[in-house]
């Protein structure tokens, strides 16, 4: 008789939460945070005329009026609005804080090779090749400035390729609007900036690993290439790739919620 009574509940409730419209939660993309890469005694990478730090921030600031402006629902939120330098764990605590939607990190590349130039947008994961391991190498040494890294990170140690194993173990429960929002990225620059885009990839990145909503890193161009410098460092150049990106965010945004 019991059992019957508790089968009779949990039917109820499963009738009840089936008939719950929980489709029509009405979910809005409302907060993102724009991050820029490095600040104050870590300029990042550098070419011949800038270094990668004032680009970040250039391009991440206008990214975040081109936002306000077109998109008044959503606020914008920065992990730095001027020089400073910001520990890695500090940004991702900025967007995990404030409940972000979205989180987008801009960043330049560089590489030996002056030859090499083009767009890469990153989500989380285990790099396939030594490449992308190398970009995320260089992003994630910034750690090795901060106190306590050891502790703060778990024993990371950017240096170490072993280190990076552990992203293969990593589930990340925001991979599908991650990578859509990537997507979105790279279109964006392929077909209507008409830049070289190199792809959409995955590396283990520790500001992305540490933040809980849809993730990416942008990699804007090659500072070390020095027609695409010459690009980051223009004002149409910037304008374009922060409008890039900003048409690749309200197409996210309305697909996402397009899907209520
Ligand atoms: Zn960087």
């Amino acid at each position: 008789m019991r059992n019957i009574v508790y089968i009779s509940c949990f039917s109820l409730l499963f009738l009840l939460a089936s008939f719950t419209p929980v489709g029509k939660t009405d979910y809005k993309v409302r907060r993102v945070v724009i991050d820029a890469g490095h600040g104050g005694k870590d300029p990042g990478t550098h070419g011949v005329i800038s270094q990668e730090k004032e680009v970040a921030l250039a391009i991440a600031l206008e990214l975040g009026e081109i936002i306000k402006k077109n998109l008044p629902d959503v606020e914008v939120i920065y992990t730095r609005k001027d020089n400073t330098f910001v520990e890695l764990e500090e940004r991702a605590n900025i967007a995990n804080r404030s409940g972000a939607d979205v989180f987008i990190s801009v960043h330049c590349n560089a590489i030996g090779n002056p030859e090499v130039h083009g767009t890469e947008t990153y989500i989380m994961g285990l790099h396939v090749n030594k490449q992308n391991l190398a970009v995320a190498q260089r992003e994630n040494s910034v750690i090795l400035m901060e106190d306590n890294y050891e502790q703060k990170y778990e024993g990371f140690d950017p240096g170490s390729p072993e280190s990076y194993i552990m992203f293969s173990l990593m589930q990340n429960a925001h991979m599908e609007n991650s990578l859509r929002l990537a997507d979105n990225v790279e279109n964006q620059f392929k077909n209507r900036v008409g830049r070289h885009s190199r792809g959409v990839k995955q590396a283990g990145f520790v500001v992305l690993w540490q933040t809980t909503m849809p993730s990416i890193l942008v990699e804007v161009g090659y500072l070390t290439n020095q027609k695409e410098e010459r690009y980051l460092n223009d004002d149409l150049g910037k304008t374009y790739i922060a409008s890039g990106i900003f048409r690749a965010f309200r197409d996210y945004k309305a697909e996402i919620e397009s899907m209520n």
